[in-house]
C-alpha cells in the first residue's frame, strides 16, 4: 500500500480486527455483484469505497426514471444508459483504484459459471428466482460464498451461504423450487427506498467480513426485516439433507418460491 492508500483506508486499518493485513485482503479481492439496482447500488458503493480490488458487475437493464428513487448508484443524467456503465462511472469517482468490470448481460449458463469461478465472493442482488437459483447452483458447484438479499414493500431479507463449508445450507435448502407457489409480480410492486439500502448495506458488510475473515458471518441464519416496525427476526437455517442442489450435486429446474425478490 502506498501513502495515499494508507490514508484512504486508515479508518479500516485502525480497526484491530482489520489492520493492514485485512485491508490488503480487500485490495486483492474480486467480488461478483449480480444486479445493479436497489441492492446492487449500496453493495457496489460500499465495496468500492472500502477498496475491494475488483468488482464485476452484471446487469442487462438500463436506467429509467422509476429506478432513481432507490437505486442510488445511478443519477438523473444516467437515464437511458446501461446500469453497469452508469454504476462504473459513479464508482470510478468514489475510488478510481477499484477495477470495475461492467457486463451488460443477464448472465446464465457457462458464462455465469466462469464468472463465479473467478470471484472470491458472489453477491446476489437480482430480482428473479430463476437467476437466483442459477447463481446458487454455480456457487454450490464451485464452493463460493454467496451473499443473498431481497426486498420489496417494507420487507427485506438477507442471508449468507458460505458454500466453502460442508455444513452450510444453500439458497435452495431455504427456497426449494417446488413449483406450487407463484412468483409475485415484483416489477409492479412498491419498494420503500431505504429498505434496499439497509439490506444492501448488510450484504456489503457480510461480504467484507467474508473477505477479511472478521467476526461471525450470517451463514446458517436468515435475517428478516419489517421496516414498518423496524424489527429484525433471526431465523436459524439448516442444510436440507435432501436438497437436490447441495446434497447430491444435481440441479432442479422449476421456478417458484414464496418470497418476492425484487430489489
Ligand atoms: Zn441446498
Amino acid at each position: 500500500m502506498d501513502d495515499d492508500q494508507l490514508l484512504r483506508y486508515s479508518r479500516h486499518i485502525l480497526l484491530p480486527e482489520i489492520e493492514i493485513d485485512g485491508q490488503q485482503k480487500l485490495l486483492d479481492a474480486h467480488v461478483l455483484i449480480i444486479g445493479a439496482g436497489g441492492l446492487g447500488s449500496p453493495v457496489a458503493l460500499y465495496l468500492a469505497a472500502s477498496g475491494v480490488g475488483q468488482l464485476t458487475l452484471c446487469d442487462d437493464d438500463s436506467v429509467d426514471l422509476t429506478n432513481l428513487q432507490r437505486q442510488i448508484v445511478h443519477f438523473t443524467d444516467s437515464i437511458g444508459e446501461r446500469k453497469v456503465e452508469s454504476a462504473r462511472r459513479t464508482l470510478a469517482r468514489i475510488n478510481p483504484q477499484t477495477v470495475v468490470v461492467a457486463i451488460a448481460e443477464r448472465v446464465a449458463g457457462e458464462r455465469l459459471e466462469q464468472l463465479v469461478q473467478t470471484a472470491d465472493v458472489v453477491v446476489d442482488c437480482t430480482d428473479n428466482f430463476a437467476t437466483r437459483h442459477a447463481i446458487n447452483r454455480a456457487c454450490v458447484r464451485f464452493a463460493r460464498p454467496l451473499v443473498s438479499g431481497a426486498g420489496v414493500r417494507f420487507d427485506g431479507q438477507v442471508a449468507v451461504f458460505d458454500l466453502r463449508r460442508a455444513d452450510s445450507p444453500c439458497y435452495h435448502c431455504l427456497f426449494p423450487e417446488s413449483g406450487d407457489l407463484e412468483e409475485m409480480r415484483c416489477a409492479v410492486m412498491g419498494v420503500f427506498a431505504p429498505l434496499v439500502g439497509i439490506i444492501g448495506s448488510v450484504q456489503a458488510a457480510e461480504t467484507l467480513k467474508l473477505l477479511t475473515g472478521v467476526g461471525r458471518d450470517l451463514t446458517g441464519r436468515l435475517l428478516l426485516l419489517d421496516a414498518l416496525t423496524m424489527e429484525w427476526r433471526n431465523v436459524r437455517l439448516k442444510k436440507d439433507p435432501h436438497c437436490v442442489v447441495c446434497s447430491t450435486g444435481t440441479t432442479a429446474q422449476s421456478e417458484s418460491a414464496a418470497v418476492c425478490a425484487r430489489p
